[in-house]
């Protein structure tokens, strides 16, 4: 089986925050399962680096905008890494090689006839003296009424045309901006209602992609789709590949996007292979970003797929809810976020991911709180899992010199065997919550069953009878940690280490003899008085 798994594209005007994290984290948990499962895996993303944000903050530096790029996709780089993240490809939309990638998805839209040229009125600033981007046209939502931005309504998730807004502000000047004639490209979404009316009821059917992103879809197919302009005028971009038009930039909404497809081209010229096989009708695709994403993943990619001939419909959108932090909605702007950079000085990557998974915004907003955090990870890494890995091999290695063999209980060999299918089946459904409590579960189910068995008197009364107690805790250790490796991959390597263990794979691991080396503790306490200065720190630091 082919899987293509594209995480969503951080934009490259300032750090990524743990909301970005709660977002993108599912995309390295699937790829990192279907690898063990071996099937044929390609994770993709890449940094977004065009668009206005990033020149306006490199004017306000005093910077070329290549160089406002460069420190921020470097810096996700090595916070991917220090994450764990494993795309097989991590690209950036400033590329050569992408802006041709997309010039040629252009140029065959427009031959296809789903590309036109049209004249139509777009607002500008007479005092900036430029037509506006439409981001940076503000005003009052005429769907509900609240403030908005002219691209989309963030209350109510409405799709808008600046023209659309009431009370129009812009956004670089404060002025009310006039509208001037010009020419542009535009997409007919419109040709795509019908084909998408049926592709979203059998999504509907099989719930593969996640209900937000099915009911903001059936919305959007309700209020009927509206073709929309495909060029603007900016500074920065992939340039119209059309004679007369190459002031003119491909809008970001159909740029982005297309970057799923750079990054799949670029990794086969990389590894000289074909990508063909992650972009045919029998793909498994999931699309894992935040809900405020899900429009371009669920109307318009797989429109542009279409209008293209590929027949390669999004068979699961994982988009999260939102992550909030201190019950209080992330501002980047009031600078209340947890800074990824930051987090990473002080904890340990897999400390952040099993927060993350176990407390994941996948059904409803989920909260991020630094006490919650401490606790969860004093409780459950450390105190359930820590624990059982640490007592065991610590008995082991104190009492039978790092050896044990004997017999398996084999009632929990048919346990363990039973939690691959149904992890996996969590896994590939996006439910990563219920995933991870399951093999928790699992681990409390192990400490519980040395308590029970009591190998410490056992040794005195059956030293056999204590090998087989300790052997199944360390079968349970064993699995739990290669179950594991998708979620806390540092950490069932540290295991692995420490029982010289064959790679992972998602087979159950059924060894009757085990040898320790260099035990250690899996996880460190972190001490209750962080709670108190993280929230002092976050709170001096909000603007
Ligand atoms: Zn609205
Ligand atoms: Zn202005």
């Amino acid at each position: 089986m082919s899987i293509l798994i594209g995480g969503a594209w951080p934009y490259a005007n300032g750090s990524l925050h743990l909301g970005h994290i709660a977002a993108l984290l599912p995309g390295d948990i699937l790829a990192r399962y279907y690898r063990l499962k071996g099937e044929s895996v390609l994770y993709v993303s890449g940094s977004d680096c065009n668009g206005t944000p990033i020149s306006i903050r490199a004017n306000q530096e005093g910077l070329a905008i290549q160089d406002i790029a460069d420190r921020y996709h470097q810096e996700f780089i090595e916070s991917f890494a220090i994450l764990g993240f494993s795309y097989d490809f991590y690209s950036r939309t400033d590329s050569q090689q992408h802006h041709e990638v997309v010039q040629r998805i252009f140029l065959q839209l427009l031959e296809n006839g789903y590309i036109y040229k049209k004249e139509i009125e777009q607002t500008y600033c007479e005092f900036d003296h430029q037509f506006l981007p439409d981001r940076y046209v503000e005003g009052v939502c005429p769907n509900c009424g609240h403030p908005s931005r002219g691209d989309q309504c963030d209350n109510c998730s409405t799709i808008l045309d600046p023209l659309d807004l009431i009370d129009r502000k812009c956004k670089i000047c404060g002025n009310e901006p006039t509208t001037k004639a010009t020419e542009h490209f535009y997409f007919s979404l419109s040709s795509f209602q019908h084909e998408l009316e049926e592709q979203v009821k059998k999504v509907r059917a099989n719930k593969a992609w996640r209900e937000n992103a099915i009911h903001l879809s059936e919305r959007y197919l309700t209020e009927g789709l509206h073709d929309r302009a495909v060029s603007r005028d900016l500074q920065n971009g992939v340039s119209v590949p059309v004679q007369g038009y190459e002031d003119k930039k491909v809008y970001v909404w159909i740029e982005a996007v297309s970057g799923y497809y750079s990054a799949s081209q670029q990794w086969a010229i990389d590894t000289n292979q074909s990508d063909e096989a992650f972009w045919n009708e029998e793909t498994v695709s999931y699309y894992v970003h935040g809900k405020d994403n899900i429009p371009f993943h669920s109307i318009i990619w797989p429109s542009i797929l279409s209008g293209i001939g590929k027949d390669a419909f999004p068979t699961h959108i994982v988009s999260n809810e939102y992550l909030t932090l201190e019950k209080k909605k992330l501002s980047t702007s009031k600078n209340w976020a947890v800074w990824v950079p930051a987090i990473l000085e002080s904890y340990d990557p897999d400390s952040i991911r099993y927060f993350l998974s176990a407390n994941a915004p996948e059904n409803r907003d989920a909260d991020f709180s630094w006490r919650e955090f401490i606790f969860s990870h004093n409780s459950e890494l450390l105190g359930a899992y820590g624990n059982l890995v640490n007592r065991t091999l610590k008995f082991i290695d104190k009492s039978f010199e790092g050896a044990v063999s004997g017999n398996l209980d084999l009632d929990i060999i048919e346990m363990i065997q039973f939690r691959y299918g149904e992890i996996g089946h969590l896994i590939e459904q996006g439910h990563f919550k219920q995933a991870i409590e399951t093999i928790f579960e699992t681990i409390r189910f192990g400490n519980k069953y040395f308590d029970t068995k009591q190998p410490w008197k056992e040794i005195h009364e059956n030293r056999e009878e204590c090998k087989n107690i300790l052997l199944t805790c360390v079968h349970i250790i064993a699995n739990c940690a290669q179950l594991l490796s998708p979620f806390l991959p540092f950490s069932s390597d540290k295991v692995k280490a420490m029982l010289n263990l064959a790679p992972f794979t998602w087979e159950p691991i059924e060894k009757s003899i085990y040898q320790t080396f260099q035990v250690s503790p899996l996880f460190e306490r972190i001490d209750l008085n962080q709670i108190e200065i993280e929230l002092e720190k976050l709170k001096l630091n909000a603007i």
